[in-house]
């Protein structure tokens, strides 16, 4: 064409039409290892079909097209909806398809909390915001569960794999959704402070009706077809179900007063709400409120950990693809040492994540955490600190893989700019970091026996590993700061003790070069690095294939 100026060249192909699952070497190992092989064969096709074009565009579109709210219909009605793209509801028939929001209650066998944490960790390489509701159905249903009258009311709608995107009454539904309410403009972490009101209209205490008056400053996914919201009964703060539409077939009081304009997460929903006399009915005890929907709390932070170590996992990839494809003085990014080198420490970050991640959904296995003590300590004591570690490391990882991507990361038009953006919200829901760390010190101080099968855990492995028995050595020094400091250590106990496990982890199953290049890099060379620093050039390029064999 006589107008054209240059030719395109150097630009790196769209990476699409690859198996998340098959090219995910450390995640196939531990769905194995974790008693999920069973659910492999699965986990391949599923991976086939997010790593299709098509379905890596829904996640491109699901944020492109973000959701509208609309308060009143033509006709002046309140209708408080919140229109989503089609793309949306997509994303959400696969993940219900994949039994994301509830597969270890509906099958409960050996290895479904890890199955269902491989799928999730699949999907959420494709999208986040569809992840939300998700997780708070899948984080509900074990709460639900303990209402028997209740729960028997729900439970088809809960388990069916079919997503219905209908607003209708809950009994006109195929299946439903469940958020949660806690957060007010007063305070998220402290929730103690909850203004909502909850008045009773038939009845008092568990199983009862009452009607809410108050406010929620967040509250996602309002299209939920219920929220377990925290409000404040004669009794003190309790828990109830609040469900869209009342019994009667009337809509509830729920009065959506807006959507956030959020730096991420953008294909979701996040509402303030007001409960104008709002019909609920509590569920657990009256003035245990907190304890009750903590269960539900620790639930939607092991997904917290899951989505943070697959959008890793989807920015490594997109980095090492890009590295491979793009050159610069004269050969591909990939092999010029420095890059190497970033890759490399990217992937050890991945592995260990993803090892951490399928370990952490182990313990959330229902006989074992009620019959183990060490599984218990995985879950009340390491939920919070991986919660706070991940989701952390993935705000510097998304960040880095972007600058692989040089400027071409830095766009909308790419998948880099969206990771980037999505990352830092696992970090602040669900109890933000410093909320976190505080919980692990709690934990260990209240569970002294299960702390002491973590760190004997440690210790035998620490035997034969002297950068992992300094940093045990550390941690128990640091818990042994006079009490007045243990508060303001709580970030430094964490962090010691996330990465002594993860040192562990990727002793036990990752190769031994690339357990001990983690080690090098993490445990003796201290805090404050970046990635891109580690010492020794040895491996660097297995490390790499091993991440990303394509
Ligand atoms: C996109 C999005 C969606 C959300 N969706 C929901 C939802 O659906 N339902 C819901 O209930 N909530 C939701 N939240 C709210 C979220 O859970 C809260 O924002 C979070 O718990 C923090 O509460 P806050 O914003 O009131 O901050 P604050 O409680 O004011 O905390 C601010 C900071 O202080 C730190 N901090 C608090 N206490 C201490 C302490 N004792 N020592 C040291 N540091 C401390 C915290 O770690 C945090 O970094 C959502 C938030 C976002 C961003």
């Amino acid at each position: 064409m006589q107008w054209q100026t240059h030719e395109v060249s150097n630009q790196v192909p769209e990476l699409q039409d690859y198996n998340l699952f098959d090219t995910d070497i450390a995640l196939r190992e531990g769905v194995q290892r974790e008693r999920a092989g069973w659910h492999s064969a699965d986990l391949s096709r599923f991976g086939a079909e997010l790593g299709s074009n098509a379905v890596l565009e829904l996640g491109q579109l699901a944020n492109r097209h973000e959701p509208e709210f609309l308060s009143h219909d033509r006709f002046g009605n309140r209708i408080d909806r919140v229109d989503f793209h089609p793309s949306w509801h997509e994303l959400l028939r696969l993940l219900r398809r994949e039994g994301l929001h509830a597969l270890p209650w509906m099958e409960p066998r050996p290895g479904a909390q890890v199955a269902r944490a491989a799928g999730y960790f699949l999907q959420s390489q494709v999208e986040s915001g569809s992840l939300c509701p998700t997780t708070m159905t899948f984080a509900a249903i074990p709460v639900l569960q303990n209402e028997p009258v209740l729960f028997a009311s729900l439970k088809a709608q809960l388990f069916s794999r079919e997503h219905d995107p209908r607003d209708l009454p809950l009994a006109q539904k195929k299946s439903i959704l469940i958020g949660m309410g806690m957060t007010e403009k007063q305070g998220g972490s402290d929730v103690r402070s909850n203004t909502t009101l909850a008045r009773p209209i038939h009845g008092t205490g568990r199983g009862a009706e009452y009607a809410l008056t108050g406010h929620k400053w967040f509250f996602s996914a309002p299209m939920c077809d219920a929220h377990m919201v925290l409000a404040r009964a004669d009794g003190g703060l309790s828990c109830f179900f609040v469900p869209r539409w009342r019994p009667d077939g009337s809509k509830n009081a729920v009065l959506v007063q807006r959507l956030k304009d959020k730096l991420g997460n953008r294909s979701n929903a996040s509402s303030e709400v007001e409960f104008q006399g709002a019909y609920g009915i509590m569920v657990g005890e009256e003035g245990r409120g907190i304890a009750t929907i903590i269960e539900m709390a620790n639930h939607t932070r092991l997904d917290c950990v899951i989505g943070s170590a697959g959008l890793m996992r989807h920015a490594l990839v997109q980095a090492i693809h890009h590295a491979r494809h793009r050159s610069a003085f004269g050969r591909p990014l990939a092999e010029q040492p420095l890059m190497r080198n970033v890759l490399a420490d990217l992937a050890l970050e991945s592995e260990a994540a993803t090892l951490l991640m399928l370990r952490l959904a182990r313990a959330f296995e229902a006989h074992d955490a009620s019959s183990d003590p060490l599984e218990h300590a995985w879950r009340r004591i390491v939920t919070p600190a991986a919660k706070f570690w991940v989701c952390k490391r993935a705000l510097e990882f998304t960040g880095e893989a972007m600058e692989v991507w040089g400027g071409n990361g830095y766009v909308e038009n790419a998948p880099m700019a969206r990771m980037y953006r999505e990352a830092p919200v696992n970090s602040i829901w669900e109890g933000s970091g410093n909320v976190m760390c505080l919980d692990v010190l709690r934990a260990i101080e209240r569970e002294p026996q299960g702390f002491a099968l973590l760190l004997a855990q440690l210790n035998t492995t620490a035997a034969a590993e002297p950068g992992l028995r300094t940093l045990v050595e550390s941690l128990s020094t640091s818990l042994q700061a006079p009490a007045e400091q243990r508060e303001m250590l709580a970030r430094r106990v964490t962090q010691q003790l996330v990465l002594a496990l993860q040192a562990d982890l990727m002793l036990q199953h990752a190769p031994v070069a690339i357990a001990e290049a983690f080690i090098d890099s993490r445990v003796d060379a201290g805090c404050g690095r970046v990635y891109g620093t580690l010492s020794s050039p040895t491996q660097q390029q297995d490390i790499v294939e091993r991440a990303w064999p394509l």
